[in-house]
């Protein structure tokens, strides 16, 4: 608003100040003639060069203005690249050594702002390495929230997560990341084919690689009934793919990349119930080589768990193994009704 202000006052305030110079001028130079010390020759040829000179001038007074608008506008973008939506790694942070023994979360609480709605409410539990551990609960329960404060999406505001031992805040966000692979309901995918797709994280990985990740994640399938196989472009954001397919390149990619942790935050909620269990066994099946959390709405497919933990209001109200959770008569029975009754009907 300041600079359209200022671009607005300048012409007028220019014809004034013109005005006034050449009326300056025309008496100045008329008495000058009138005193015989200047001729009228002389003078009519200053009055061209001034009006001449008048558009050049006029141009200049913009000049200033022009520098001040992009003086404001690269202010704000450099504001942009200077920010940074986390705070930078401690000083005494080191890096983190690959998972060993177990991820354990103590009476973590977390709200999104402060002094905000608390989502999660001390939770404790602990995942040993190689086990599948299933989130469940009514939507808005904070299962989402819990799984991104593993990879320091966000930080608790009381408690920790610990993997062996050690603090996920006293280590380098890098080296925690690298640890983790993430599938989420959300697929990203780029532009170009499908195999560069299912290696993106995993630049060093061959054809064999990819082709195995694949089939893991019962994509090959699909995959080879296209054109180019492999090869085919997928269009932007994976456009030329359906939900399902997508899902799947998503979960290929989390596999080819053999995170020791492994986070599936509903991944598999654009497939059928058909290929969301084959898809949900052949990860389990790598189970021991990763150990991983699952957030899964249908309950069918997440049985075969090690253990479920059960979370109500972002309080962990249960854990235990289906057969453990269904003898009490608690969140995850009800919920489990539910959705027998709704298959049955
Ligand atoms: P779930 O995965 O169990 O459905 P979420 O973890 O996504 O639950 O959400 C838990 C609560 O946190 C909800 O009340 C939701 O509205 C809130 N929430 C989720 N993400 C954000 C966010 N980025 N900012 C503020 N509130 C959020």
């Amino acid at each position: 608003m300041k600079v359209t202000s200022t671009l607005s006052a300048l012409p007028p305030l220019m014809e004034w100040l013109g005005a006034f110079g050449i009326v300056g001028v025309l008496w100045y130079g008329s008495r000058e003639i009138a005193l015989g010390q200047l001729s009228s020759g002389e003078f009519t040829s200053f009055v061209a060069a001034l009006l001449l000179m008048y558009g050049p001038v006029r141009k200049l007074s913009r000049v200033n203005a022009n520098i001040q608008q992009a003086v404001a506008a690269s202010e704000r973008v450099f504001e942009m690249l200077d920010t940074h939506s986390e705070a930078r790694d401690s000083p005494e942070a080191r890096p983190l050594m690959p998972l060993r023994n177990e991820i354990s979360f103590s009476e973590v609480s977390f709200s999104y702002a402060d002094g905000g709605d608390t989502v999660l409410e001390e939770v404790s539990f602990s995942v040993r390495a190689g086990q599948v551990i299933a989130i469940v609960g009514l939507s808005g329960a904070g299962k989402t929230t819990l799984v991104n404060l593993v990879p320091r999406f966000y930080d608790p505001i009381s408690g920790s997560i610990e993997i062996d031992g050690v603090d996920i805040r006293r280590v380098t966000r890098n080296s925690l990341r690298r640890q983790i692979g993430i599938v989420t309901q959300e697929t990203v995918l780029f532009d170009d084919t499908i195999a560069k797709n299912i290696a993106y994280a995993s630049q060093d990985a061959d054809p064999k690689m990819v082709e195995t990740a694949a089939r893991a994640a019962h994509a090959h399938e699909f995959i080879v009934t296209l054109p180019d196989g492999y090869e085919t472009i997928i269009g932007e954001r994976g456009q030329r793919l359906s939900g399902g397919q997508r899902q799947r390149l998503a979960i290929a990619r989390a596999l080819l990349r053999n995170s020791p942790i492994l986070i599936l935050d509903e991944a598999t909620s654009s497939l059928d119930s058909f290929s969301e269990r084959l898809i949900q066994s052949s990860i389990e099946s790598m189970h021991e080589k990763c150990t991983i959390l699952v957030i899964a709405h249908r309950l069918a497919t997440v049985v075969n768990a090690d253990r479920i933990v059960v979370l109500d209001h972002g309080k962990l109200v249960e854990s235990g193994t289906k057969e453990e959770l269904l003898q009490i008569d608690g969140q995850f029975s009800k919920l489990w009704r539910i959705q027998i009754d709704i298959r049955t009907q």
